[in-house]
C-alpha cells in the first residue's frame, strides 16, 4: 500500500505534471491510488491507439457538466496533430442516431470478418468503432444486443480494453462531477493549448462556454426521438398483432373460400394476360377431362370449347381484357372434354386487373359444370315448345308426326310411333329418321320384319302393359339374340342402333300407342334423365292424340247427324205433302156435296197410310232420345211368338203387295214365354219394312224357330243385299249404305232394333251377299 505522497510522486514523474483531477482525493491514499490505478490501467497504458483514446474521451466528455474534462481532453488532442477545426468538428458531431448502428454494424460485419489490426486512424472503419463505442457509451441497455458482434469483430482482448476504457471514462465523469471546483486553469494541458485552439477556431470558446445546455438540448431531442420510436414500436407492435389476427382471418377465410369452392365444385383459374401464362387447380383438369396437372394455355382452353360457342368465349375474353371496361367476365359455353369427347356445359366466372395505365395485369375466376341445369333448362324448352306443336293440330296423324319431327334431332336420331290397329295387329304409323338412307332401310326392316304383336319385349310389350322399356346400350349380342334371320341382323346392324326406349302415349287409362326413340350414330346413351323426359313428352302427345280422336269422332257425328237431319226433313215432307195435297182435295169434294166414290176411298187410306208412317217416324226419332239417354223400357208380358209374327207379317201384307214382293211366313206351334210385345213388334215391322224397302220384287220369308232355350227369328230377302265392309256400320245411329235419293229412312231402325234385342238380352246378326239378297237374324231369350 503506497502513501498518498509516493501516488503523487508516481503521477508527476509519468505526466510530467500533477492534474489537478487528482487533488480531490490526496486526503486519502486508497482513493487516490484507486483512481490512479485505474487511470494507469484504462486510460494511460491502454493498448487503444491514443489518438482515438482521446478524441473519445473528448467527445464522451460533453455529458460531463463540470468543463474540465472536455477542456483537458480536447487541449490532449492538440499535440496530437489535430487541428482547432478538427476537434470543434469533433465535439459538434452528433451521437449516432438510434437505428444508425445497426447499419454501422453490419457494415463492419460485412466488410471485415475480424480486425487483425486497429483501423488505420481516420479511416472510415474507425470511424464505424468510433460511433458504435459512443453508442455503446450512451445507450448501454439497448446496445446490449450488439455487444457480442462487436466482441467478434474486435477479438476478445482489444473489445475488453475498450469496454474498461469506457468504464474509466465515465469514472471520470462521476469523479469529476462530484467536485465541481476542479478547474481546467490548473491543468498542463490547458495551459498549453487553450489558448492556441481557441485563436485557431474561436467558436470552440462559445462550444465550450454553452456545451452543457447544447448536450441537454441534444438529450431532450435524442429522448423525444426515443419516446416517439417506442411509441411507433408500440404502434408497430399493435399494427403486427392486427397484422396476425387479419392474416389469422384471412386464412380462416381462405380455407372457407376453399371449402366453398370445393362443394360448390368450382375449379378456379389464374390467367396472366401479359405473359400469356394460364393456370387452373386440378378440379379444371377434371372439368375439361384432362389428366391432373397436364400443362395448359389458352388455346388449349379455347380447343376445348364447341365450334358454335368457341367465338363468343373468345370476343367476350377479349372484351374483358380491354381497357376501360369493369373487368367483369362472365360466359356459359359448351366444351368436348378432351379424354372422353363427352359435352358438357360450362359457366365460367371472373374477374380482370388493371394496372395504372389501364392493362390488364392479371385475370382470375371460376368455372363449374351446369350440364345438369342446362339439360333441365333444355328440357323444359323443349317440353315447351312441344307442347305448342301439339296443340296445333287436331288431326291425330298429323299430331304424332309432329312429335316425331320434334323429337329428332334433339332428343333421338330416329323416332317411330307404333298404333294397335282394329285387327289388333301392331302398325307403324310413323317413321322420321335424321338420315335418309337410314330412313329407306328402317322402311324395309320394317316391310320385311313387321313387329310381331305377340312378341314378349319392345313395342309390342310396351302397348300391351303401357310399361316404359329403356336399353341404354345396344349390344351386338343382344342383337344376334333378338334377330329373326341372317338378313334381319344384318338390317339391324346396318341401322347402327346404340341405345333405345320405348314409352306408352297413354291417355283417359288406355294405351293408344307407343313412342320408340332410338339413338344411332351420336355418342349419347339413354338414361332415366331421358327417360322421364320422353313419358313427359309421350303423355303430353297422348292427350294431343286423344284429343284429336275425339275431335275426329266429334267431326263424324256432327256430319252423320247433319246427313240425318236433312234426311228426315226430306222424309217427313213428303208424307206431308201427300197429306196436304189430299186433304184439300176431299175438304173441296166436300163443299161441292160429292159422295164418297170409290176414289175417295183410296184416297183416304193414302191419307191413313201417310199418317202412319208419320207415325213411324216420330216414333223413331223418339226413340233415339228415350235410348240415349237410358230411358228404354221393357214392359213384358207373357205372349205366343208365333202368333204376333203372323199377325205382324199380316198387317204388311197389303205393303208387300205394293213392294210386287210374296211375303212367306214361316212359323211352328206356340211359342210362348214373357216379352215386351210393342218392341216385338216394332223389331218385326222394321225389319220387314227394310226386306221389302231394299228386296222389292223378290220373295220375302219370316222365319222363327226354336233351339233349346233360345228363340230364332229370320227376316231374309233377295234384294240388293249389303257390301261386307259396312255390314257391321250398318247397326250404328243414322249409318246408312244406300243412297238417299233411292231410298228413303233414317238410318235409325236397325240401330232401334239392335238396341231393343240387346236390352231383351239377345243379338242381331246380318248375313249378306251384295246383290243376292240379306239375312237379318234375330237371338233371343226365352223370357
Ligand atoms: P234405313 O233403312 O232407314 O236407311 P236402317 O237402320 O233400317 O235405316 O238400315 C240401315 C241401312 O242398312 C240401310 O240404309 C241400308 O243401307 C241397309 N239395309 C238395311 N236392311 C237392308 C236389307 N234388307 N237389304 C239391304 N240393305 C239393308
Amino acid at each position: 500500500m503506497h502513501t498518498a505522497r509516493e501516488i503523487r510522486e508516481e503521477i508527476e514523474a509519468r505526466f510530467g505534471f500533477f492534474p489537478p483531477f487528482f487533488a480531490p482525493a490526496e486526503d486519502d491514499a486508497r482513493v487516490l491510488e484507486n483512481l490512479w490505478r485505474q487511470s494507469l490501467l484504462a486510460y494511460v497504458d491502454n493498448p487503444l491507439p491514443a489518438l482515438f483514446r482521446e478524441k473519445l474521451f473528448a467527445w464522451l466528455s460533453r455529458y460531463c457538466a463540470v468543463p474540465y474534462c472536455i477542456v483537458c481532453h480536447s487541449c490532449a488532442l492538440r499535440p496530437m496533430g489535430m487541428r482547432a477545426s478538427e476537434v470543434l468538428a469533433l465535439l459538434e458531431s452528433l451521437p449516432p442516431p438510434h437505428g444508425a448502428i445497426d447499419e454501422t454494424l453490419s457494415r463492419l460485419e460485412a466488410n471485415h470478418e475480424g480486425l487483425v489490426d486497429w483501423p488505420a486512424p481516420g479511416s472510415a472503419l474507425e470511424e464505424d468503432l468510433f460511433r458504435w463505442s459512443v453508442f455503446l457509451f450512451v445507450h448501454q441497455a439497448r446496445a446490449e444486443r450488439c455487444r457480442e458482434r462487436v466482441r467478434r469483430l474486435l477479438g476478445p482482448v482489444r473489445y475488453d480494453h475498450l469496454i474498461v476504457f469506457l468504464a474509466y471514462v465515465k469514472t471520470c465523469l462521476l469523479w469529476v462531477e462530484t467536485h465541481p471546483e476542479l478547474s481546467y486553469e490548473a491543468d498542463r494541458r490547458a495551459q498549453e493549448h487553450l489558448g492556441p485552439l481557441l485563436q485557431e477556431e474561436p467558436r470552440l470558446r462559445a462550444f465550450f462556454a454553452g456545451y452543457t445546455e447544447r448536450v441537454r438540448q441534444e438529450r431532450e431531442a435524442r429522448e423525444r426521438e426515443e419516446r416517439e420510436a417506442a411509441r411507433a414500436g408500440e404502434r408497430a407492435e399493435a399494427l403486427s398483432r392486427t397484422l396476425s389476427r387479419r392474416t389469422e382471418a384471412l386464412r380462416e377465410s381462405e380455407a372457407q373460400l376453399r371449402l366453398a369452392l370445393e362443394s360448390a365444385a368450382l375449379g378456379t383459374w389464374d390467367f396472366n394476360p401479359l405473359t400469356g401464362e394460364l393456370r387452373w387447380d386440378a378440379r379444371c383438369d377434371a372439368l375439361f377431362g384432362l389428366p391432373m396437372g397436364a400443362p395448359v394455355d389458352y388455346p388449349t382452353f379455347l380447343a376445348s370449347i364447341v365450334l358454335e360457342d368457341r367465338e363468343r368465349v373468345e370476343t367476350s375474353v377479349a372484351r374483358t381484357l380491354a381497357p376501360g371496361g369493369d373487368g367483369e367476365y362472365r360466359e356459359e359455353f359448351r366444351i368436348q372434354r378432351f379424354q372422353d369427347g363427352m359435352e358438357r356445359w360450362i359457366a365460367s366466372r371472373g374477374q380482370c386487373f388493371f394496372d395504372e395505365q389501364g392493362h390488364a395485369v392479371r385475370f382470375i375466376g371460376t368455372v363449374a359444370d351446369v350440364t345438369e341445369r342446362r339439360r333441365a333448362e333444355d328440357n323444359l324448352r323443349f317440353l315447351a315448345q312441344a307442347s305448342v306443336v301439339l296443340a296445333t293440330s287436331l288431326d291425330y296423324e298429323d299430331t304424332l308426326r309432329r312429335v316425331a319431327t320434334l323429337v329428332v334431332p334433339v332428343l333421338a336420331d330416329w323416332c317411330g310411333v307404333d298404333v294397335v290397329d282394329e285387327q289388333g295387329r301392331v302398325h307403324r304409323l310413323i317413321n322420321v329418321h335424321r338420315d335418309p338412307e337410314k330412313m329407306r332401310l328402317s322402311e324395309e326392316l320394317h316391310r320385311r320384319y313387321p313387329i310381331q304383336s305377340d312378341a314378349s319385349s319392345g313395342v309390342p310389350r310396351v302397348l300391351r302393359t303401357g310399361e316404359p322399356e329403356l336399353i341404354p346400350e345396344v349390344t351386338d349380342e343382344g342383337l344376334v339374340r333378338y334377330a329373326r334371320d341372317a338378313e334381319h341382323l344384318r338390317l339391324m346392324r346396318e341401322l347402327g342402333l346404340r341405345s333405345y326406349l320405348t314409352v306408352a302415349l297413354r291417355s283417359r287409362g288406355r294405351v293408344l300407342g307407343a313412342l320408340t326413340l332410338v339413338r344411332a350414330e351420336t355418342g349419347r346413351r339413354y338414361g332415366q334423365e331421358e327417360l322421364r323426359l320422353a313419358e313427359d313428352l309421350a303423355r303430353r302427345a297422348a292427350v294431343s292424340v286423344d284429343n284429336a280422336l275425339l275431335y275426329r269422332e266429334a267431326q263424324k257425328a256432327i256430319g252423320l247427324r247433319e246427313g240425318f237431319l236433312q234426311v228426315a226433313a226430306h222424309e217427313l215432307r213428303t208424307p206431308v205433302t201427300a197429306l196436304k195435297l189430299n186433304v184439300q182435295t176431299l175438304v173441296a169434294g166436300a163443299r161441292r156435296g160429292e159422295a164418297w166414290s170409290e176414289r175417295t176411298v183410296s184416297r183416304l187410306t193414302g191419307l191413313e197410310r201417310g199418317v202412319g208412317r208419320l207415325g213411324v217416324l216420330v216414333d223413331e226419332l223418339l226413340d233415339v232420345s228415350r235410348i240415349t239417354s237410358g230411358r228404354l223400357v221393357l214392359r213384358p208380358e207373357e205372349l205366343d211368338l208365333a202368333e204376333l209374327v203372323r199377325e205382324v207379317a199380316g198387317r204388311f201384307r197389303p205393303e208387300a203387295e205394293r213392294a210386287g214382293c210374296i211375303l212367306h211366313v214361316r212359323v211352328p206351334g206356340p211359342v210362348v214365354s214373357r216379352w215386351d210385345r210393342l218392341r216385338l213388334e216394332q223389331v218385326l215391322s222394321n225389319l220387314l219394312s227394310n226386306a221389302l224397302k231394299y228386296g222389292a220384287g223378290q220373295p220375302v220369308e219370316v222365319a222363327l224357330s226354336t233351339s233349346g232355350e233360345r228363340v230364332h227369328l229370320q227376316v231374309r230377302d233377295e234384294g240388293i243385299g249389303i257390301e261386307p265392309a259396312v255390314q257391321a256400320r250398318i247397326f250404328e245411329r243414322f249409318e246408312r249404305a244406300v243412297s238417299d235419293r233411292h231410298y228413303g229412312g233414317l238410318g235409325l231402325g236397325l240401330w232401334i232394333t239392335r238396341e231393343i234385342v240387346t236390352a231383351m238380352g239377345g243379338t242381331l246378326h246380318v248375313e249378306s251377299v251384295p246383290g243376292q239378297g240379306a239375312t237379318f237374324m234375330v237371338a233371343l231369350p226365352r223370357g
